[in-house]
């Protein structure tokens, strides 16, 4: 049976020396290797009453839909500053040099919905923990878990997801 972590390659010094690149094209171009993601991340939250699944820019949109269109769940979008046209809410955080933002519109979620949070990579964790802080800060709405397909754990990004559940489906 093909491997979920197969699907994800690896480029070196991209987007610039030093960095080894996490490429997730090859898993999304696969339709089988897709499917199990999917499917997999379906299961997990199948029979947890689900109301919203959140994507984080830009690759956790893939994701988001495609989990939430499964469970019959909303979807919504957590973008970088000045996307959003509606009024937003915003949070920023902390980069290795300067700061960044991520926005959600103001009427993204109804009070009491159970949501979960989805990217691609949980690398540093700045940018999911920001969300997380984002939406619990705004809005009354649980957090059911925040969810990646790859968890690089050596930048012990779960560090600064404070006390969320974590689920990554591939570990390196
Ligand atoms: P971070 O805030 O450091 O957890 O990372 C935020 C986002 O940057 C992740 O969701 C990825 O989309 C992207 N990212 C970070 N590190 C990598 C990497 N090594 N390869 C590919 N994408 C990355």
């Amino acid at each position: 049976m093909k491997k979920i972590s197969d699907g994800i390659r690896t480029i070196t010094d991209f987007p610039k020396p030093g960095i080894e690149f996490k490429d997730i094209t090859t898993l999304l171009s696969d339709g089988e290797l897709f499917r199990m993601t999917i499917d997999t991340f379906a299961e997990r939250y199948r029979n947890e009453h689900i109301d919203m699944v959140v994507g984080v820019e830009a690759r956790g949109f893939i994701f988001a839909s495609a989990l939430a269109y499964v469970l019959g769940a909303g979807t919504c979008l957590v973008r970088k500053p000045g996307k959003l046209p509606h009024t937003v809410h915003r949070e920023s955080y902390e980069l290795e040099y300067g700061t960044d933002s991520v926005e959600i519109h103001q009427d993204a979620f109804e009070p009491g919905q159970r949501i979960v949070v989805i990217d691609d990579i949980l690398a540093t964790g700045g940018t999911v923990g920001a969300t997380a802080k984002l939406i619990s800060n705004n809005f009354e709405v649980e957090i059911v878990e925040l969810a990646f397909l790859l968890e690089l754990g050596f930048l012990n990004g779960r560090k600064k997801l404070g006390n969320h559940k974590v689920f990554s489906l591939v570990k390196s």
